[in-house]
């Protein structure tokens, strides 16, 4: 792990098998934080926060700048880390790669921007607003992005002056050990510290310490409410939280068919054998385009090569370890169970023996929306539902209808369609004919039990401050 900028091991030695998911081997170990290891960490932080506060903007935006360019520079290396550690194709990882750098650079630019303002009192004097990092920030990160999630999570509350104790996912360590690493030879010791372990131990113990002032959090629904209980269990903390979504696609009469189709691929996000918090993976589409979209969606999602992540033409690589691969194969098996449930692509689950890869399924519900829980739970993985709709007001109610808010897509070729339905639609993220794009700078976060808070803009670097409210009286 990394703290104080040298590379520690847990103090009771305890460690994590690294498995790669593409051949279901042990590849390495990791340390397992245990509560004296998150407490080191969290010290070395705590001891390093005065100075790092101080330290002018521009000279933290220099640093973050150095750390994009390191990752730029090991961005091979770290792309080909997450595909033996996570099972993500290498062309997407590289992708993630640019994305990181792309967002460091960003919240480095930001650095000047963090501004009070003066607010005018009524007899004399002066009255302004400063605003001023909280101190140790937890930030703890899931499997699904782990270089990137490493990289940009940590960019916003650095140059917002707080110091940062990482905890990526128990599943994808490495990256986040090696970023950690390459940060240990730029940032001053204790400003960025790694500890690695399971979220039940490691995570706790960061979210409940009494000297951490602020969690952020990406990842499930269930850790998120575990989270929020465990930050409050002896002090008041600000916690942001980034949860999971069942995100809608809807497709109204008007749509450019071949685009929504493409559109629905992607949104599925596939590419990362579903694994992504935005992926839309419920598509309502208009009774009038039902057959022919399914149709063309059969053909596009059979064109999708799923094999070994390594490889630079795989489109689709292995589920993330052997408990998600099995949750998965439930949700696949239910479906294939299911009269309701007609099954258009996929559907066959390997052996995990050979390795954990669950090919593009798609399962079609013509007799409508039901209470099948491939279209209430959040699956995280490839598995796209597909259910038609005849008015607007149904396809608007059953996109709102589960207690998820994240993105949601919608497909039309009318400017009054497209615009009502982004008003209607209780989503934080919109796409119209468009999918799983995001635009850095621009807010990223959910409605409802998806989530508190947003990040990837300015909303996020002001997240990382509280303002402190000044009066001068002369
Ligand atoms: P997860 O909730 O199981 O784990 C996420 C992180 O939380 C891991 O580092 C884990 O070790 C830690 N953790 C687990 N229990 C903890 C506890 N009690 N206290 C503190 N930390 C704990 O999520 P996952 O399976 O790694 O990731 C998938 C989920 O993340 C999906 O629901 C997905 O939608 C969500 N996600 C959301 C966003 C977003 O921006 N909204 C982005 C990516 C992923």
């Amino acid at each position: 792990m990394v703290v104080d900028n040298q590379l520690v091991d847990a103090v009771g030695r305890g460690r994590l098998e690294v498995v790669d998911p593409a051949t279901a081997e042990v590849v390495t170990t990791v340390p397992a934080a245990a509560d004296v290891d998150v407490d080191r960490a969290v010290a070395a932080a705590k001891r390093a926060f005065g100075g790092w506060a101080r330290t002018p903007a521009s000279v933290r935006a220099a640093l973050l700048n150095e750390v994009a360019d390191a990752i730029e520079e090991h961005g091979e290396e770290l792309a080909r880390i997450d595909s033996i550690d996570n099972g993500t194709p290498i062309s997407m990882l590289r992708n993630d790669v640019r994305l990181a750098v792309t967002q460091l650079r960003y919240f480095a630019g930001l650095a000047l921007e963090l501004r009070g303002q003066s607010i005018p009192p009524p007899a004399g004097g002066l009255n302004y607003t400063v605003h001023e990092p909280f101190g140790v920030v937890g930030r703890i990160v899931p499997f699904n992005h782990p270089l990137m999630f490493a990289a940009t999570k940590i960019a916003a509350p650095l140059i917002a002056g707080n110091t940062v104790v990482l905890k990526p996912s128990e599943h994808t360590s490495l990256s986040a050990l090696r970023i950690g690493e390459l940060c240990a030879g730029i940032l001053p010791p204790g400003v960025l510290n790694v500890v690695t372990g399971l979220g039940v131990t490691a995570g706790a113990r960061l979210t409940a310490h009494p000297d951490v002032s602020r969690i952020a959090f990406t990842g499930s629904v269930a850790t998120g409410l575990a989270i929020q209980r465990q930050a409050a269990a002896d002090r008041v903390k600000t916690v942001t939280l980034e949860l999971g979504g069942k995100n809608p696609l809807l497709v109204f009469p008007d749509a450019d068919l071949e685009a929504a189709v493409a559109g629905a691929v992607n949104g599925m996000n596939f590419t990362w054998q579903g694994q992504s918090c935005g992926s839309t993976s419920r598509a309502y589409v208009h009774r009038t385009l039902w057959a022919e979209f399914l149709g063309r969606l059969q053909e596009a999602v059979g064109r999708l090569q799923v094999g070994d992540p390594q490889n630079d033409d795989t489109d689709v690589g292995a589920i993330v370890c052997r408990s998600q691969f099995e949750r998965i194969a439930r949700f696949v098996e239910a479906g294939l169970a299911d009269p309701r449930a007609r099954l258009i692509a996929g559907g066959e689950v390997k052996d995990p023996g050979a390795g954990f890869f669950v090919p593009p399924t798609v399962f079609a519900f013509d007799g409508g929306e039901c209470d099948s829980p491939l279209l209430a739970e959040e699956i995280f993985g490839p598995v796209l539902s597909v259910v038609p709709f005849d008015e607007y007001g149904e396809a608007i109610a059953r996109a709102n209808r589960l207690p998820l808010g994240l993105t949601a897509s919608v497909w039309t070729t009318d400017l009054g369609t497209a615009m009502r339905a982004v008003q209607d639609l209780e989503a934080g993220y919109v796409w119209v004919n468009a999918s799983s794009i995001h635009i850095a700078g621009a807010p990223f976060g959910g409605f409802k039990n998806s989530g508190v808070g947003r990040e990837e803009g300015i909303e996020e670097l002001y997240s990382y401050a509280q303002q402190k409210n000044v009066y001068i009286k002369f």
